[in-house]
């Protein structure tokens, strides 16, 4: 069976205090949780004092980003190795931000991922298509891109520390949600690509999260279906309320 995850991804927002705030509300909510991951990702300058405060709860850490190298000259980059010394195992890859505002391209995400998988950390591989793409019954060719793309060379075995979300990009933060329908049908036809790239054991196994206005009010059946895994939270990651009642999502 695969283990639920539930990801919240805090973008360009909260302070260093503000951060630590929001993740010892998160830790009183969410102690008990055993049966599921909990993953929350804060700005790069807030990761050293928000490790400290959930390290002895069920939460765990990722990074937002990471650059495809170890040390060197890469003014201004972070390598996952720096995120693993962070506190982190998990790090966001190829977020529909980073591809559209920064330019990120499948190779540049691939070539991320597998330097974080050489550091001991979990991508969480973003994919998805734009509302155009979506009308222009496009949606299968760009997410077909993608997941070849961003798993170049990777092995069956490197794949177990794969998740893949599947976050469609008209969805994020304009509060539409795909239905339980739409969502289902992107998550099996990115769990057969994942079966024909690899095998039916890596795809069984494979955990695919659902991205974009994820709210506690859809998450229940979002979650009912049966190729999503989880969730990649923006917007309501940020109230610690409405992230834990979307952690404790009920079938
Ligand atoms: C995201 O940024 O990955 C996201 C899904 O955002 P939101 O939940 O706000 O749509």
């Amino acid at each position: 069976m695969r283990r639920p995850i539930i990801a919240g991804n805090w973008k360009l927002n909260l302070t260093i205090t503000e951060s630590k705030q929001l993740a010892q509300q998160l830790v009183n909510h969410l102690a008990d949780v055993a049966d599921r991951d909990i993953v929350i990702a804060p700005v790069f300058t807030a990761l050293t004092s928000v490790a400290e405060i959930i390290e002895k709860s069920p939460i765990q850490l990722a990074g937002q980003n990471c650059y495809p190298q170890t040390t060197g000259a890469f003014t201004g980059e972070v390598s996952p190795k720096l995120l693993r010394d962070s506190g982190c195992h998990y790090v966001i890859l190829g977020h529909s931000e980073r591809r559209q505002l920064l330019g990120e391209t499948d190779s540049f995400i691939n070539q991320k991922l597998l330097k974080t998988l050489e550091a001991d950390l979990k991508p969480i591989l973003c994919i998805g298509e734009t509302l155009q793409e979506r009308e222009d019954q496009q949606m299968q060719e760009i997410l077909s891109r993608q997941i070849k793309g961003g798993l170049t060379n990777l092995t069956e075995e490197q794949m177990g520390d794969v998740i893949i979300a599947y976050e469609p990009i008209w969805a994020i933060g304009t509060g539409k949600t795909a239905t339980t329908e739409q969502a289902q049908q992107a998550h099996a036809f990115i769990r057969n690509l994942v079966l024909e790239l690899f095998s039916p054991g890596v795809a069984a196994e494979t955990r695919i999260l659902y991205g974009g206005s994820v709210k506690p009010d859809n998450v229940d059946g979002l979650m009912g279906e049966e190729d999503i895994d989880g969730a990649l939270v923006g917007g309501a990651s940020l109230k610690a309320e409405d992230f834990s009642r979307i952690v404790r999502f009920k079938k």
